[in-house]
C-alpha cells in the first residue's frame, strides 16, 4: 500500500501529495521551489508552507523519484 501524504491549501486550493514510498529526501524540491513549500523532515519532503505556492510545476518535474503529486501539474 503506497503511504501517501497529502498536503492542502484551502486559500489558493492547491493539494500536494508525496509519495512516501518513492520519496528518498534527495531535496531537488525544496532546491528548485521558488515559494519555499518543502521542507525535509528526518529524510522525507514535507510542504509546510503550500499557502505560498505559485503553482509553477518546478517540484514535480524536478523529482527524480516522480514522488510528487500537484494538483495544478500533469
Ligand atoms: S508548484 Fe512551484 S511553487 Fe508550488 S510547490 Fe511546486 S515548485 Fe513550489
Amino acid at each position: 500500500m503506497a503511504a501517501v501524504r497529502k498536503w492542502k491549501s484551502e486559500s489558493i486550493g492547491v493539494v500536494i501529495s508525496v509519495d512516501y514510498d518513492r520519496c528518498e529526501g534527495i531535496g531537488k524540491c525544496v532546491d528548485v521551489c521558488p515559494a519555499g513549500v518543502y521542507e525535509l523532515v528526518k529524510g522525507k519532503t514535507t510542504a509546510p508552507n503550500i499557502d505560498g505556492c505559485v503553482q509553477c510545476c518546478a517540484c514535480v518535474d524536478a523529482c527524480p523519484k516522480r514522488a510528487i503529486k500537484h494538483s495544478s501539474c500533469r
